[in-house]
């Protein structure tokens, strides 16, 4: 399977650059996702790569051709959208051999294509049915079977799954996750849905504005993310931030954040180097605020609660410390009450840091 090269990829609207010197090495048989919120320029990205949006300056490679000035039929690639058009007076069967039947393959190979694409996708007792005869999950499907009788190259998907209801969603990521193994294809797969990303991801590209912030597997991304922004954006609640100085705190350093202060742990310190001023940017998920019983020696905040959610399993906690805000996860068994002043226990570590000057991660390597 063909692996897809971007060299210095960049795209103009007038004045406004939707993708800015992009460069990806996307390897042959990976699962890909571009992840970003609305608007950043996913699918522009993968419109180029597809052929249907010209490049404003850069390259495209997919395997060793140079498909840059290609169009779309000769790319050899399938593309799945979110809103994927069938054709309504054709069975599920006629839906999944028409491309082939435009290339004017044989009978025998279409029927066989078919049948292969309907079994992988679990669609073989319904191939003869019309579209409107089936659940929006089994459409979704023979969108897909669409684009695997053709044994492209390359996938390109572009959200494919968010007109879908949650529980089919769940459902339609697990299959395409063991879709991508059955067929060993590359896959290129645009999403705003952090979970998709995660769940499905052999590596995610986080994009901001167009631009490529970090291109590392889902682990990486959530343990190690190079910056603000992708610490942000992965994980639900988000990342909480402590906004804070640094003072020094005998021959180690503490965060002074408004009356309060604690003492920064040993991997902190040793990076404070990076930093270009005393203000410092403290990273912590809520899951590693403890708002019962905790360690002793664990670095404590005081806290207000603002609000709190029940979501049956567990609550989520809104808190302030000093003026900022922050969200903490407690078990059942936790009962605390909106306007109590709590001691917030920090997971010591786990705390990211940033310089917020720049927004990067002191602690990436
Ligand atoms: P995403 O898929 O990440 O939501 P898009 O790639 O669709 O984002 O868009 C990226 C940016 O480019 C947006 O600011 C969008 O408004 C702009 N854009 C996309 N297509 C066009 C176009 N045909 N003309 C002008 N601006 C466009
Ligand atoms: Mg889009």
């Amino acid at each position: 399977m063909a692996g897809v090269v971007l060299q210095h990829v960049t795209k103009r609207y007038g004045t406004v650059e939707a993708v800015r010197d992009v460069n990806l090495d996307i390897h042959g048989k990976e699962f890909l996702v571009f992840l970003g919120p609305s608007g950043c320029g996913k699918s522009t990205i993968l419109r180029m790569i597809a052929g249907l949006e010209e490049l404003t300056s850069g390259e495209i490679f997919i395997g060793d051709e140079d498909v840059t000035h290609k169009p779309p039929k000769d790319r050899d690639i399938a593309m799945v959208f979110q809103n994927y058009a069938l054709y309504p007076h054709m069975t599920v069967y006629e839906n999944m051999a028409f491309g082939l039947e435009l290339r004017k393959s044989p009978k025998k190979d279409i029927d066989q294509h078919v049948q292969a694409a309907a079994e992988i996708l679990g669609l073989d007792q319904l191939l003869s049915r019309k579209p409107k005869e089936l659940s929006g999950g089994q459409r979704q499907r023979v969108a897909l079977g669409r684009a695997i009788v053709r044994e492209p190259k390359v996938f390109l998907m572009d959200e494919p799954l968010s007109n879908l209801d949650a529980k089919l969603r769940t459902q339609t990521r697990v299959e395409l996750k063991n879709l991508h193994q059955r067929l060993e294809a590359t896959i290129i797969y645009v999403t705003h849905d952090q979970t998709e990303a995660m769940t499905m991801g052999t590596r995610i590209a986080v994009i901001r504005e167009g631009v490529v912030q970090q291109v590392d597997t889902p682990d990486r991304v959530y343990n190690n993310p190079a910056n603000q922004f992708v610490a942000t954006f992965v994980g639900t609640p988000a990342m909480n931030l402590i906004k804070g100085t640094v003072v020094a705190h005998g021959d180690r350093s503490a965060l002074q954040v408004g009356s309060q202060s604690f003492e920064l742990p040993d991997r902190i310190h040793q990076s404070l180097s990076r930093l270009s001023t005393d203000a410092l940017t403290l990273g912590l998920r809520p899951e590693d605020i403890f708002l019962g019983k905790g360690l002793d020696s664990e670095p404590v905040l005081n806290a207000t609660i603002q609000a709190i959610e029940s979501m049956g399993n567990e609550h989520i906690v809104y808190l302030t410390v000093e003026g900022q805000s922050m969200i903490a996860r407690a078990d059942n068994a936790w009962n605390g009450h909106v306007g109590d002043t709590i001691a917030m226990k920090l997971n010591v570590q786990r705390l990211y840091a940033f310089d917020p000057s720049t927004e990067l991660s002191l602690l990436h390597e």
